[in-house]
């Protein structure tokens, strides 16, 4: 078998030269970082679980109309995408206040926001991801006016879709993390989504209980990340099939199997 060539290296994902032209392989790894990556970490099954929930996620996105970059999955870590031209910026959607916004505005954990909030935040791993507004990256040619018109209309679309999809299994959507490409057709380009979805980039609380089910786990030192992002792909249905990430540990089996 030729070995792949290895486009880039991320914190949580490897993308490899795909099969075809303007095709790339995107391999979800377990590493686990946070605050810009001062803390490091595992979380096994991680990067199976994020391939399914973000296949999930971005199928039906496609399903209602939302353009993205997910072709298809090849197996338990790698999944098949569009390249993109990466957008550098990362687009932060919020009903519910929480973690930065929290810290920076003073505004309790919990508290939900009067409308959905986005945010948007310079894709710069040595400045720290810096908020800015829509003026700095349109002032920086980081993006177009159309650009952004396109990418606010589609984050709100993705936050409806997923608000109710996490509704529907008990967990509240309280903010999330997306980010866009661009794909060119000659002269003309358009905006897609791109990257993942999943609990690594989203906070997911517990309808019921108010219990965190995504990375804040990892970030804030809360143990049981394994349990929280199965516990997600469990409650969406995809722990079940024959296809299913069976290098996952199945905790409720387990439990039955231990007669608790
Ligand atoms: O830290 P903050 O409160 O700004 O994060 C908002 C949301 O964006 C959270 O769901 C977090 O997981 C996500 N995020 C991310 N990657 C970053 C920054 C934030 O996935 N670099």
């Amino acid at each position: 078998m030729s070995r792949r060539r290895q486009i880039y290296e991320g914190k949580a994902k490897i993308l490899y030269e795909g099969p075809e032209p303007g095709t790339l392989i995107q391999y979800f790894k377990d590493d686990a970082t946070a605050f810009n990556a001062q803390k490091k970490g595992t979380i096994q099954g991680k990067g199976v679980i994020n391939n399914r929930i973000s296949e999930y996620v971005f199928t039906r996105l496609n399903h209602i109309g939302v353009p993205n970059h997910f072709i298809r999955r090849l197996n338990m870590r790698e999944q098949l995408v569009r390249q993109v031209e990466i957008i550098p910026i990362e687009v932060v959607v919020r009903n519910v206040a929480a973690g930065s916004i929290s810290k920076r505005l003073g505004i309790p954990e919990g508290d939900m926001l009067p409308h959905t909030l986005i945010e948007y935040c310079y894709k710069d791993d040595a400045l720290g991801d810096p908020l800015v507004a829509e003026e700095h990256i349109r002032c920086f040619g980081w993006a177009g006016h159309d650009e952004m018109q396109d990418i606010a209309d589609m984050a709100i679309r993705v936050n409806d879709f997923l608000c109710g999809m996490f509704a529907a299994i008990n967990i509240r959507l309280i903010d999330f993390k997306l980010e866009f490409g661009r794909i060119w057709d000659g002269d003309f380009s358009r905006v897609i989504l791109a990257d993942e979805i999943s609990p690594d980039g989203c906070r997911l609380w517990d309808m019921a209980t108010g219990e965190k089910l995504d990375k804040d786990r990892f970030r804030r030192d809360l143990g049981g990340e394994e349990e929280a992002y199965q516990e997600v792909a469990r409650r969406l249905g995809l722990l079940q099939d024959d296809n299913g990430p069976s290098e996952v540990f199945d905790l409720s089996k387990h439990r039955k199997l231990r007669g608790k």
